[in-house]
């Protein structure tokens, strides 16, 4: 059994073929610039040269017609004929308050999901294009949709409600949804294997800081509170993302720059967060770097990031009522033991405490904590697609 895992952009597309029977890649890939000038594919397949096709893609059912080209090619492939592909996941931005698990793609699922375009106008369009096209590729082969959302559908009525006219939660579903679903879903299931646990019996606060970052509270294995809200905008400074602030600072900032509330949004979903703030980049080794040759706002971004971080896992702790573990994943929480380090520092009282031996490494499944601390600090590297293509199996076999 071979899985194809998709996750579509609006101009970028990522891949994975998984063997299900022992979980192997056997190729992975990234298409860029669909629909632009300068498309281009470069695939990955396990034990062989990487391969780059650069060629024009007007769309998405094109790109991916050149995914299961290289797929089967004699010299870059890994399988023999696409007959071999038994099924697809989709990773799916938006599943709303329909969907709180993987589901098969059938007419009645897709109608559902084409509704929940206006909750996720940026990715649910590329979403649904990327099924539509393996639809049109491969119409005899079962298609998966994996949600975002769907793990954080757990969280409670009086944690996702916004505190505005209740009306607007009854007429148009305004209320806080959450992202990363499937990376706080991987990350509680590893943990509880590092801890020794049943996944019903875990305590953690999830952090997922990637460019996007949102950290999700797990009490008994379930999400009960995530950071990102109706869209991925809210919670945590990100790499281009404001994050919290008071909503009032759209108001003013349109007056000001005599700007519309498009341009105001483009201002705090793209040139905001540890960009906005450093002016530098939004790539953290980049503010690192800047930070450490003198740069004050890029310490300044660094310090603001690291501190709305730990001041989130001291109010989930709270949410939760105590944890067995901090658990920090994507590229920054793998990769930077600088920023694990200032994060955990002032968490002692919760019995946080962080080895600094233990943690100078980078990606890798680990328990970075001093022997004595109470509470485990765990670097897990994140695994969406595996997630993803596990659903779609237990779907489609
Ligand atoms: P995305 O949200 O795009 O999936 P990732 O989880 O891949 O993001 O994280 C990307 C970010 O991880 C980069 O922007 C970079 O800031 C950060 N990152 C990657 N490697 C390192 C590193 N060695 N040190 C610090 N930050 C890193």
């Amino acid at each position: 059994m071979k899985v194809f895992v998709i996750n579509c952009g609006s101009s970028s597309l990522k891949y994975q073929l998984i063997n299900m029977v022992d979980e192997s890649v056997l190729a992975s890939g990234l298409i860029e610039r669909i629909g632009m000038d300068g498309s281009i594919l470069t695939h990955k397949p396990e034990g062989k040269d990487k391969f780059i096709v650069e060629q024009k893609m007007e769309n998405h059912e094109v790109a991916i017609k050149l995914v299961l080209d290289a797929l089967v090619d004699e010299k870059h492939g890994v399988v023999k004929s696409m007959d071999e592909i038994d099924a697809v996941g989709h990773r799916v931005l938006h599943g709303g308050e329909y969907f709180d698990k993987s589901v098969l793609i059938t007419d009645e699922t897709m109608k559902t999901i084409e509704e929940l375009i206006d909750l996720g106008p940026l990715h649910m369009p590329a979403n649904i294009m990327g099924i539509k096209s393996c639809q049109n590729i491969m119409p005899n082969v079962p298609q998966v949709a994996t949600f975002d959302t769907a793990f954080h559908q757990t969280i409670p009525e009086h944690a996702y409600i916004y505190s505005i006219p209740y009306e607007y939660y009854e007429k148009y579903k305004i209320r806080k949804y959450g992202f990363h679903g499937t990376s706080h879903k991987y990350i509680t299931e590893r943990a509880a294997f590092m801890l020794g646990k049943n996944v019903e019996e875990v305590n953690i606060v999830s952090c997922h800081l990637g460019n996007g970052a949102s950290l999700a509270a797990i009490k008994n294995g379930k999400c009960i509170e995530t950071s990102m809200g109706i869209t991925p905008l809210e919670g945590l400074t990100m790499g281009t993302r404001s994050g919290d602030i008071d909503p009032a600072v759209i108001q003013v900032l349109m007056g000001k720059e005599d700007i519309n509330i498009d341009q105001a949004l483009e201002i705090l979903n793209k040139k905001s967060g540890v960009l906005g703030i450093s002016g530098v980049s939004s790539d953290f080794r980049d503010i690192e770097k800047a930070a450490e040759e003198g740069n004050h706002r890029a310490q300044l971004a660094l310090d603001h990031f690291t501190y709305v971080v730990r001041k989130y896992i001291g109010a989930y702790i709270g949410a939760i009522g105590g944890v067995d573990a901090v658990v920090f994943t994507a590229g920054v929480g793998e990769n930077a033991p600088g920023m694990r380090a200032s994060i955990c520092k002032g968490l002692e009282f919760f019995g946080i405490e962080v080895d600094e031996e233990e943690n100078n490494m980078r990606g890798k499944e680990k328990d970075v904590s001093k022997a004595r601390a109470r509470v485990r600090t765990f670097v897990i590297p994140t695994n969406e697609e595996i997630v993803i293509a596990r659903d779609t199996l237990e779907l489609t076999k």
